[in-house]
């Protein structure tokens, strides 16, 4: 078996991950690959080259895609297609990993249709053997899906759409510091021809004050955007973001244009409006952590699926689940993907909407919910809801805590919130916000709250009573979990929100704030490298958070690339201690001038950062110089990330309506991409408590792609 790769159609950030999985696992398995360079325009013009494991080293990192891309009309043709067939049979591969979009996906499912009129036609006109075409019966197909806009039926994610959702988050967060100091508003237009899911979640992230997508076209475009920016303006906003689809459109089909919004405002409103087109800058750049991870695992699962087919297996796409990665049929997602545009085209939006899956719906309806201020009616309202911390500060809770106040107004309740967690609250720091308190909190980092582990005392559980709070929405770590039924037993349901970078609570595949610290890893790790460049031979020795749950120590190893990684479990022994040593050293001898050696703080009792260095430094016979670089409290300062400020408010609105109006005491997560909520007795029983940490971790499913990538 020799397994063709390659990137094609449209670029995105996190191909390079994809490719450097698939080259690896399969070499792995001592299986050759060949890289196609180009997408089909190198597959029609021969353009093949055999792969080593050094052709995908050091582009993890690197936004677009190493192996080329193009778009190709020869390929579109049959005569084009029959040459393809020639150069892949002459290249001995008739097992093809495709990354790229749907068009790129769809030229390869005509591919594998015409395989054996092709091979009969080619042995007739002499150009292959009988015997070469009886080696290479019929074509395996393994897709995945390369898109920033993430328009793929049967995918949570398309590869590069959340480092696009980086680009335009950056660009807006930046954008709103200006236009607030000039009362300005801005139309800030993004790429989704067909697809509104990054304008839909951009808007989301920044908090912006309208959206216009392909898939929900107004009745009234003008109208509603005007209103909008009214209503923000009556509350003392200073600055307006609308955030327009490419491929917006009024219900009748007709495009909406930035300009025509701006013109409108200007009339309307008399406000000095600009346009930002952000246009390339959001396929650039390099790929977020998540896309790094992912692509990774879509890879190195997809060379194993690949690995297992023969040329009559029914073709597939390697699709995210939440963090889950799994096989699906590449046909009945095409299929289904091309529905979705009829459906946009026939201006049949609900099925547009019904069709982008669960996630999407509920983005649709929190931005509407989070945008639209209710009308105030005087006195006690509703239900009186509290949020506090119980845990260390992360980033995510800033977006929670605007989630929590507009979600609970929306309602109909009212939201009230404990400064300093348990403490503040037996203190009675308590405030009740308004609507425009939360205002522009979304995207800063930590919590305006102020965070405590400290477990609530009588004093703080007589105060529920004295604020006379009907249900609590705790945003918190492994501690939060471990206090929520002391909250309950008072009778009032207490729904926890996990926020943790180390990703240790039960009850959710992800927690806020570790996304977030991924990305610190990841970027930090990248300078790292680059500071290594032109200097001495180094190895760096990186400590990462986490303590002993290995999820941002396994993720951080996988999102950069590292070498080496140590986790609590199973630890650092003097035997593998010794084999890494000998590793890096055979590595250096071979060429390597840089070498990453990831490590949890509490990998080991006995091993520190600074030992390990001395150790491979000692190790080293003068081949390597080591430096240590401990990240800390770096992990837990940044920026929400684009996925965190959009978990929270999905998990905040489930807490909510749980606090409002549930029994107990619930954990809300996410678990395969969906809210999901469990009682928190049971969640402590999937906790292994006297290691603050959940019992079956996402990333135990990670360790053994770990092996694979080294080289
Ligand atoms: P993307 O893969 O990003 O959706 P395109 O739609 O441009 O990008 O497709 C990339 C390439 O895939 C095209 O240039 C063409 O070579 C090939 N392709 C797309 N659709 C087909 C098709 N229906 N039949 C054959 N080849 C196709």
């Amino acid at each position: 078996m020799r397994i063709g790769v390659m990137t094609s159609g449209g670029d995105a950030q996190g191909m390079n991950a994809a490719v450097r999985g698939v080259v690896r696992r399969a070499l792995a398995a001592r299986i050759d690959v060949v890289a196609i360079h180009e997408g089909y325009a190198g597959l029609v013009a021969g353009d093949l080259q055999p792969c080593t494991s050094t052709t995908v080293s050091r582009i993890l990192h690197l936004g677009g895609t190493t192996l080329g891309t193009a778009r190709c009309p020869e390929f579109r043709e049959l005569e084009g297609r029959r040459i393809a067939v020639r150069n892949l049979v002459d290249a001995g591969v008739h097992h093809l990993a495709v990354i790229g979009g749907d068009g790129s996906l769809t030229g390869a499912m005509v591919l594998r249709e015409e395989w054996s009129d092709h091979l009969r036609v080619l042995v007739d006109e002499g150009q292959i053997s009988e015997t070469e075409a009886a080696a290479h019966p019929a074509l395996a197909i393994v897709g995945m899906v390369g898109s920033i806009d993430n328009d793929l039926w049967g995918t949570d994610r398309t590869i590069g759409c959340d480092s696009a959702l980086h680009r335009i988050v950056h660009a807006v967060d930046t954008l709103t510091s200006t236009a607030r100091s000039h009362q300005r508003s801005f139309v800030v237009e993004v790429m989704g021809r067909h697809c509104g899911f990054l304008a839909l979640a951009a808007a989301i992230c920044t908090g912006a004050d309208h959206v216009l997508i392909p898939e929900a076209p107004s009745d009234n475009w003008q109208e509603d955007v005007v209103e909008a920016v009214r209503q923000g303006r009556q509350l003392g906003k200073r600055k307006a973001m609308v955030i327009l689809a490419e491929g917006a459109t009024d219900r009748e089909g007709r495009d909406i244009e930035a300009t025509d919004i701006v013109r409108l405002l200007q009339e309307e409103l008399k406000i000095d409006s600009r346009v930002t087109v952000l246009g390339h800058v959001q396929r650039g750049g390099a790929p977020s952590a998540y896309d790094r991870v992912t692509a990774t695992l879509l890879g190195v699962r997809g060379a194993e699926r690949l690995m297992t087919m023969d040329g009559v297996d029914e073709p597939v796409v390697m699709t995210t689940q939440g963090m889950d990665v799994e096989p699906r049929p590449l046909l009945t997602c095409l299929e289904n993907t091309q529905a979705q545009a009829k459906s946009i085209a026939n201006r049949d939006y609900d099925a547009a909407v019904a069709a982008r899956g669960a996630e999407f719906g509920e983005l649709l309806s929190l931005n509407e919910r989070l945008t639209r201020a209710p009308s105030v009616i005087e006195g006690r309202r509703g239900r009186r809801l509290l949020l506090l911390h119980i845990g260390a500060p992360s980033p995510g809770m800033n977006p929670a805590i605007r989630a929590f106040v507009r979600l609970s107004l929306q309602r109909g309740d009212t939201p009230l919130l404990a400064q300093d967690g348990a403490r503040g609250l037996a203190e009675r720091r308590v405030s009740e916000p308004t609507w425009q308190d939360v205002s522009g909190i979304g995207s800063l980092g930590a919590t305006i709250l102020g965070a405590r582990r400290t477990h609530p005392s009588t004093d703080a559980l007589a105060a529920l009573d004295e604020f006379d709070i009907d249900g609590l929405v705790m945003v918190g770590g492994f501690e939060g979990l471990l206090t929520a039924e002391t909250f309950a037993e008072t009778g009032r349901p207490v729904a926890l929100v996990p926020a943790s970078i180390s990703n240790n609570v039960p009850g959710t595949d992800l927690a806020l704030g570790t996304d977030t610290a991924l990305n610190v890893i990841v970027d930090a790790v990248d300078r790292l490298k680059q500071s290594a460049v032109g200097s001495r031979d180094r190895v760096f020795v990186v400590e990462v958070m986490g303590r002993r749950c290995g999820y941002l120590v396994t993720a951080g190893g996988l999102g950069s690339g590292a070498e080496i990684v140590y986790e609590h479990d199973p630890g650092i022994t003097l035997s593998r201690l010794r084999q890494d040593a000998e590793e890096l050293v055979r590595a250096y001898d071979a060429g390597r001038q840089v070498a990453i050696v990831l490590m949890a703080d509490a990998a080991s009792e006995a091993f520190g950062a600074n030992t390990l260095s001395r150790i491979f430094r000692a190790e080293s016979g003068g081949r390597f110089d080591t430096r240590v670089c401990v990240l800390g409290h770096l992990q837990q300062g940044d920026r929400p990330s684009p996925a965190d400020r959009l978990l929270a408010v999905r998990l905040v609105d489930r807490a909510v309506e749980h606090a409002a109006s549930g029994e107990g005491a619930v954990v809300v997560g996410v678990e395969r991409g969906l809210v999901v909520t469990g009682p928190v007795g049971q969640r402590i029983e999937d906790a292994d408590v006297p290691n603050r940490r959940r019992r079956n971790p996402v990333h135990a499913q990670w360790s053994d792609v770990l092996d694979y990538l080294r080289h």
